[in-house]
């Protein structure tokens, strides 16, 4: 498969998760997560029109941008952010996606020139190995940032577990857009929370069925045949 087969696919596989869930294909934004591959490779997706662009790893992420930077894009910043690198890359971030301490949205705060669209990570599924805050924890969180003008908190993101079945994603999914429901519910100045990222290449059609507005792929992408 070429590069451009692969996101002819994920694309069209996108609008029927779309259609399942009776949604229009408009409300999901998809996000090519390129750590993977070279910036060479990424560019290449990047010709066949896609718009958001997401790297895991700061070091990559400052690659990919000096690489790609004359093309008109979204920037991602979708994994664990160290505070002592914050200073490095927020300002070059549209969509953050990894917020998972308070310190870290401090530190955020202090460094950044704009706002910076924050989603809060919250580990439902309650897997040891996964960052982000409890659903218990939402509440207090919420009260210490609110008060940080630099953030925006426009949703929730989660991952699901890698051998989780279909049943599980249903149920971490729509765990995770009742979370987010409440949480608008609040109306809190700079918390919008009416955005969703959670759904990966072998689990988005679980999360758009369940309200996800982005899904991150990565190795549907840059698979190079059927697997
Ligand atoms: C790698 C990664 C993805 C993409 O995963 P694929 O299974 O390759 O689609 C999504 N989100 C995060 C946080 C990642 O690190």
């Amino acid at each position: 498969m070429t590069i451009e087969e692969n996101k002819n696919n994920v694309y069209q596989a996108v609008k029927a998760a779309c259609e399942k869930a009776n949604r229009s294909s408009d409300e999901v934004n998809i996000i090519a997560v390129t750590k993977y591959v070279s910036s060479d490779i990424a560019e290449e997706l990047v010709k066949t029109g896609i718009k958001h662009i997401a790297e895991n790893r700061v070091d990559k992420f400052l690659d990919k941008y000096q690489a790609l930077n004359n093309y008109d894009l979204t920037w991602h910043l979708i994994g664990t952010l160290q505070r002592r690198k914050v200073k490095d890359v927020i300002n070059l971030v549209d969509y953050f996606h990894a917020l998972d301490s308070v310190k870290l949205a401090e530190e955020i705060q202090k460094r950044a020139n704009h706002t910076i669209k924050c989603f809060l990570q919250v580990n439902v599924s309650g897997e040891e190995s996964k960052h982000g805050f409890s659903p218990e924890e939402l509440d207090t969180v919420l009260d210490q940032i609110k008060n940080l003008d630099n953030i925006c908190i426009v949703g929730l993101m989660t991952m699901a577990p890698i051998d989780a079945d279909d049943q599980e994603l249903d149920v971490i999914f729509s765990q995770t857009n009742e979370l987010r429901k409440s949480i608008q519910e609040k109306k809190i100045k700079n918390v919008p929370c009416d955005q969703l990222s959670m759904g990966m290449s072998r689990d988005f059609d679980e999360a758009i069925q369940n309200g996800s507005t982005f899904v991150r792929i990565g190795s549907a992408f840059f698979k190079e045949n059927g697997d």
